[in-house]
Order: C-alpha cells, then sequence, then structure tokens
C-alpha cells in the first residue's frame, strides 16, 4: 500500500494514521522524498482502502501489490520526467542519446568528444572517471581530477554529464561536476550506495545487474527512491548468461516489461550489451524499437586506442551514422502504434 501524504499533514494526523493502517495489520515505512511524502505499508492487498482513504492529511491512497512500490506504475501512472536543466530532458516519448568514451582519458580526449557530440547533436556525455575493472592492473580512470577537466569543458559546451559513481565516499566529491550518477552492472545491489543515492538531488541511473534479474533492477530503483530520490533511470546493459559469443545478452525483452511494470525511463546500453562494435548499432536501433526513451553508447577518436572497452567502442563516423538512425528509428517507432 502507498499512502501520498498531504503537505500540511500534522503530526497528530500522521500518527493516528500509521496507528490504524499497522491495526489493519500492516507494516509501515514513512518515506519522504524531494517530491512528496509517503506510508508504505507492507501487508495484505485484500484491504478496502475507503475504510481510511477519508481521514484527514491523505492525498491518495492505493494498493501496489508488486515487491517494489515507489517505482511502479500501479500507483504512479504519469511516467517520470528527468529534467537536467537548459531543456534536456530523459523522459517517456522523447529520445535521449548519451554518448562517450568508457573512461575519460585526458583533455585532448574530452575536447575531441565534446566536438563530436556537438557537431553530432547530442547534449549528454557518458564517460568513466572511477572504473571498475577485472582486473586491478587495467586502467582505473582518472579520478576526481578527470571529473573536474572534464566538468569545465563539458559545461562550456552546454553538455551534460553521465558518469559512474562506485562507492559513498565519492557522491560527495563528485556532486557538483555530475549531471547523472550511473550506478554500474556490478554496484546495482550495492544497497549502501544505493541509500545514499536517496539522499541526493541528482539524477540515478541504475544500470542492471550482471545476473540480476528485472525484478531485482527495480528493488535497486525502490532503494533510491525510499531514500529520498525520485529521479531515477533504468538501464538495460546486457546479463551474463551462459552464451560467450557476446560479451552479454542484450536483454532486449526488458524494456517492454520494465516499461510496463515502472513509471521511470528506461534506457538501453547496446555497447556492454553485446560487446561487439561492428554490431552494436543494430542492437541499439533494436533497443529503440523495444520502447527504449534513450540510448547510451560508447565513442572514441580511435577507438582501438582506447583505454577500457575499445572493442566496443564506436569511432565518430559509425557514431554520427548511428545517431542519425537513432533519431529515424525513433520518429518510425512513433509513427505507429503496437498492439
Ligand atoms: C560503463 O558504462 O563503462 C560500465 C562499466 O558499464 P557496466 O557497469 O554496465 O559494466
Ligand atoms: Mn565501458
Amino acid at each position: 500500500m502507498i499512502v501520498q501524504l498531504k503537505e500540511e499533514i500534522t503530526d497528530l494526523q500522521k500518527d493516528k494514521l500509521i496507528n490504524e493502517i499497522s491495526q489493519i495489520g500492516y507494516k509501515i515505512t514513512e518515506v519522504k522524498t524531494q517530491l512528496g511524502d509517503y506510508l508504505i505499508g507492507i501487508g495484505k492487498n485484500d484491504f478496502d482502502i475507503r475504510k481510511i482513504g477519508q481521514q484527514e492529511g491523505i492525498k491518495d491512497i492505493h494498493i501496489v501489490s508488486d515487491e517494489y512500490k515507489l517505482v511502479s506504475k500501479k500507483w504512479k501512472v504519469k511516467p517520470t520526467s528527468i529534467d537536467l536543466g537548459d531543456g534536456i530532458f530523459i523522459k517517456d516519448g522523447d529520445m535521449a542519446i548519451m554518448a562517450g568514451p568508457c573512461s575519460i582519458e585526458s583533455e585532448d580526449q574530452i575536447v575531441k568528444i565534446i566536438n563530436h557530440l556537438k557537431a553530432t547533436g547530442i547534449t549528454m556525455m557518458r564517460g568513466g572517471v572511477f572504473k571498475p575493472r577485472s582486473s586491478p592492473y587495467a586502467f582505473r580512470g582518472l579520478g576526481i581530477d578527470g571529473l573536474k577537466l572534464w566538468y569545465g569543458l563539458a559545461k562550456e559546451a552546454g553538455i551534460k554529464i553521465v558518469t559512474e559513481v562506485m562507492q559513498v565516499s565519492q557522491i560527495e566529491e563528485m556532486y557538483p561536476y555530475v549531471d547523472v550518477y550511473q550506478v554500474g552492472a556490478r554496484n546495482t545491489q550495492n544497497f549502501n550506495l544505493l541509500d545514499e543515492l536517496g539522499k541526493v538531488d541528482k539524477a540515478v541511473m541504475i544500470k542492471r545487474g550482471i545476473s540480476g534479474t528485472i525484478e531485482e533492477l527495480l528493488q535497486s530503483a525502490e532503494y533510491v527512491f525510499s531514500g529520498g530520490n525520485e529521479k531515477l533511470i533504468l538501464c538495460e546493459r546486457g546479463i551474463r548468461t551462459y552464451e560467450r559469443a557476446s560479451r552479454n545478452t542484450l536483454d532486449l525483452n526488458a524494456v517492454p516489461i520494465l516499461k510496463a511494470k515502472s513509471h521511470l525511463p528506461v534506457i538501453v546500453d547496446p555497447s556492454h550489451g553485446i560487446g561487439i562494435r561492428e554490431y552494436v548499432p543494430q542492437m541499439a536501433l533494436a533497443g529503440v524499437m523495444a520502447g527504449a526513451d534513450g540510448i547510451i553508447y560508447e565513442t572514441h577518436e580511435i577507438p582501438e586506442k582506447a583505454y577500457s572497452d575499445g572493442q566496443q567502442t564506436l569511432d565518430f563516423a559509425q557514431s554520427t551514422l548511428l545517431a542519425d538512425w537513432i533519431r529515424k528509428t525513433f520518429a518510425m517507432r512513433k509513427s505507429f502504434t503496437l498492439i
């Protein structure tokens, strides 16, 4: 159960309400986000909400039978729109394009990529400064200094920054320089990190865990929302299966399913999803047709020389073509309605 509280509810009214709902058999958690106050009731779902719906201080009340509650579409039919400022949105009915290198490498590289994005009309740049790498000897990112350097150049160009946060202690130092905090596939169930991102008033994009189910991704998003932050984006980036012919198995089934289950925007990452440069464009377009609200992909001036993930990174010519195809495919998707 989700009870949306009125802003002006008094402590007395709230205590009375909590008491009453608890007595029916619900375990109540109080949630305060940047946008509203809620009571989340965990318990039976066959309760007639009219019994308490007339109480003072209640804005609305909903029965949500899903394990996750606040990210469910069952109570919030209106899709969540993420406003990054300067007219840049990530939202249903739109096609966000986020592109950039796997890793931020140097000032020269940042400038080249920003110039490419500007020429291609892309306003969101992805890139890692804290890199989760399978080997401790691999390049692990330029760290906070790299982010500061990137921020200066991106801000001047009107480009928004999407970058991974790996641990709680990085949240605050990154804060002034980030537009979207990315939670990587290896951290999807780092619940301490998710709790802390709940306290931040910036967008958070959560990638699906390497072996994570759709339900687990939604539960991870629920952590951030119930921690206070409603600015959430979900990202399908492929899962680990028995198949070794591709880096991961991009689960495009997840796109319509997530869109049906949740009001949050859904992004597809075909670069990590398949891991093979030649096949990234078609998987990106398949993601658009599956109903994604955006695509995130890796691009670099010379992919072969990229410090990480070069094998799945597009060069600028390929990236320009892909951005164009994404927009055309999206226009086509909008021109018809699937049953
Ligand atoms: C990345 O975006 O470069 C990355 C490390 O992604 P993931 O967490 O999906 O592996
Ligand atoms: Mn990468």
